[in-house]
């Protein structure tokens, strides 16, 4: 990781993009929590087996798919959109819109643009309950991506970059999950990891650390926008 910069250098960016959950907004939201609740229930209903087996389950989908999704669609024929949709059916009153948030993604010169392991519904309702959906140019959310490959298995980042002609040199990709930023970093981007804590030390892949999206997008040198 670069040393910690009051300002970091963004200036070579023109293609911003963002993940979605725990990203553009706080994790201590905790929103994941209610999602996860019902992936659980989802799990336990698809596969016969107790709640406390089928978290173990979904788990390790997760480590090893990258999605419990994904786990689900290999070993169980699940019908994805049917787990999307149950999966994403929660409240969005924890949300509140950050101003500062706001200003910090319209100051940045080019494009924004969302990359989610959620799905295209749930994206859309989070930008709206935050109030930043006209901020960005495109969504692309697990259920866009051909055979609902998630991050971060490489063929994800094939199929954004591809879909939305993202030049990975003049990109940034800001997540939560660093194991994301991974194959990112592979291609050339420039990776921000976000986050109030980090856990350990992070990754040779991780170039800049924002422990606030906002007050990392409001301080960052980055190109002046043609008035
Ligand atoms: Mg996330």
């Amino acid at each position: 990781m670069n040393a910690p910069d009051a300002r970091p250098d963004l200036r070579q960016i023109d293609t911003w993009i963002f993940d979605l959950d725990n990203t553009l907004y706080p994790a201590e939201c905790e929103l994941l929590a209610l999602c996860d609740e019902r992936m659980t229930d989802f799990t336990a209903q698809q596969t016969g087996l107790g709640r406390e087996e089928a978290r173990a389950l979904q788990r390790r989908y997760l480590h090893e798919h990258g999605t419990t999704l994904a786990g689900l669609m290999a070993n169980h024929g699940v019908d994805p959109h049917e787990f999307l949709d149950h999966a994403h059916d929660i409240p969005l009153d924890r949300l509140i819109p950050d101003p500062r948030l706001a200003d910090g993604l319209a100051r940045l010169p080019g494009r924004r643009l969302v990359f989610t392991n959620g799905s295209q519904k749930h994206a859309a309702r989070v930008l709206d309950a935050l109030g930043i959906a006209g901020l960005f140019e495109g969504v692309f959310a697990v259920d866009t991506a051909p055979g609902f490959i998630p991050k971060p298995q490489a063929p994800a980042f094939a199929n954004m970059t591809q879909a939305h002609a993202v030049s990975p040199r003049s990109s940034a990709f800001f997540e939560d999950t660093e194991r994301n930023l991974g194959p990112a970093a592979e291609l050339g981007m420039t990776t921000v990891l976000v986050g109030a804590t980090l856990a350990a030390p992070p990754a040779d892949f991780v170039h800049h650390h924002a422990a606030s999206l906002p007050d990392f997008l409001l301080s960052a040198r980055v190109l002046e926008q043609a008035a």
